[in-house]
């Protein structure tokens, strides 16, 4: 059993928005951890939220204890070895209630390697973390281009099927390009100022792709925090429609459930899941979250993306002719942006809740896809999903330099770095939906 010193503290402004009341902020007095089971208080000093000694008590908490705490409506965490109640600032973290709660009642940080610590700080000196303004705004300007060449292919040689199937292409590369850069602003600032940076997210996926804000930010980053893990992880709540990893099948297969015949996941995965993704399930679930939460701000700036189609395409289709091409295009964009975020994460180790560290919850769970232009491109460097999952906030540009590093840091730790090529990834994923299959054939047949 391990043993948790800390001190209360009132109000500090770091962790506790200003407006709340005091805290218990549990320091943690010395590094040796107690282990007699029983509170102790420390000698008191006065709290004056500000100073440098602020410490007033010092408690003990005992895992069994602070694991009681693991409610949304009462949940403390662990950072640093120092206890926090973070109960009433779930709410307004920036990455949704959830996120916080994932962690509640264990400790988030006391088991990461000292090692990968200073691989961040190296890469922090490196400067790893600073993004090029330049590099995005050619992302930006690429976008643009192929909005606008598509519209003014329309407007000169009109709306033929050859021509439409034309601008439908130049219209998906630019959807899929603004996928990558909003998923880019949504992790990092490109901009010196945030302000600007929230903004041009909402410009990049309100308007260029006509989703919510807020639906992808608290669903992606409780894909970060735990990726793989069930049920914490929404990229792989699957379930009914497939079954993924070893665990789902085999509930399903021991209780004898078939809503559908799983045998056949991976040829429905071609059906269903890779074209309809994007323009059915995700599309379905931004409205539903943005009605429901009523995320007004999302809902104006998404309008705007169908009052620019109907403006743009309007005249040459008519009003079901451009909500035809739409969903066009965001059907064709599916199995590219499927396939991309599918063949990082689905292959690789899924479970339950294990505790681990930040590095090995990370690349159990992630693998790379070998580097090239064209890779980088097509992916929106998204081949390098580990160095991607290890440094949400590095700027793409700089994967690429600091992929050595995390590789020999993983083979110091006997982690698998998995990179492997590009057509590869993609039938991995198959092959691990035909595993899954089997796996839930053998419970379910058995007698
Ligand atoms: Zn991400």
């Amino acid at each position: 059993m391990m043993m948790q010193i800390g001190e209360k503290q009132a109000g500090n402004g770091s962790l506790v928005g200003k407006n709340q009341p005091p805290v218990g902020e549990k320091h943690q007095a010395n590094d040796k951890p107690e282990a007699n089971g029983k509170a102790e208080v420390s000698p008191k000093q006065e709290a004056d939220g500000k100073g440098d000694t602020p410490r007033k008590s010092l408690n003990l908490y005992s895992w069994q204890e602070i694991q009681r705490h693991n409610q949304e409506a009462d949940q403390w965490l662990v950072i640093n070895r120092k206890v926090y109640d973070v109960t009433s600032w779930a709410d307004r973290h920036p990455g949704g209630h959830r996120v916080l709660h994932h962690y509640a009642g264990e400790d988030a940080t006391a088991q990461l390697v000292e090692d990968f610590r200073e691989l961040r700080r190296t890469l922090e000196a490196m400067n790893m973390f600073s993004a090029s303004l330049g590099f995005f705004s050619l992302h930006l300007i690429q976008i643009l281009i192929l909005e606008v060449l598509a519209w003014l292919m329309l407007w000169h040689f009109g709306n033929g099927w050859p021509i439409t199937i034309c601008i439908s292409f130049l219209l998906t590369i630019s959807q899929a390009q603004s996928s990558f850069l909003q998923h880019d602003t949504g992790h990092l600032s490109i901009f010196k100022k945030s302000k600007w940076n929230h903004l041009m997210h909402r410009f990049v996926m309100c308007h260029l792709k006509g989703l919510s804000v807020k639906w992808w930010n608290h669903r992606h980053f409780q894909h970060h925090i735990k990726p793989n893990i069930y049920p914490k992880d929404p990229d792989i709540d699957v379930g009914p429609l497939f079954l993924v990893g070893d665990l789902q099948p085999l509930k399903y297969g021991k209780k004898k459930i078939k809503y559908i015949d799983y045998e056949k996941q991976h040829l429905y995965f071609y059906m269903v899941a890779l074209p309809l993704l994007m323009p059915v399930y995700f599309n379905l679930q931004s409205m539903q979250v943005m009605y429901l939460r009523r995320y007004w701000k999302d809902i104006v700036w998404v309008s705007s993306f169908y009052i620019r189609y109907f403006i743009a395409f309007g005249p040459f289709y008519g009003i079901f002719g451009t909500i035809l091409l739409i969903y066009l295009v965001k059907f064709l964009e599916s199995p590219w942006i499927a396939c991309v975020t599918q063949m990082s994460h689905i292959p690789m180790k899924m479970s339950r809740e294990e505790n681990r560290d930040w590095l090995s919850t990370q690349v159990l769970a992630t693998c790379n896809v070998e580097q090239s232009f064209f890779n980088d491109w097509f992916t929106g460097h998204l081949n390098f999903q580990i160095e991607h999952h290890l440094f949400p906030t590095m700027p793409r540009h700089n994967y690429q330099k600091v992929a050595p590093l995390v590789r020999s840091l993983c083979a110091k730790h006997g982690l698998q770095y998995v990179n492997k090529p590009i057509l590869k990834a993609f039938g991995d994923i198959v092959r691990s939906l035909k595993k899954s299959a089997a796996l839930w054939m053998d419970a379910y047949y058995e007698t």
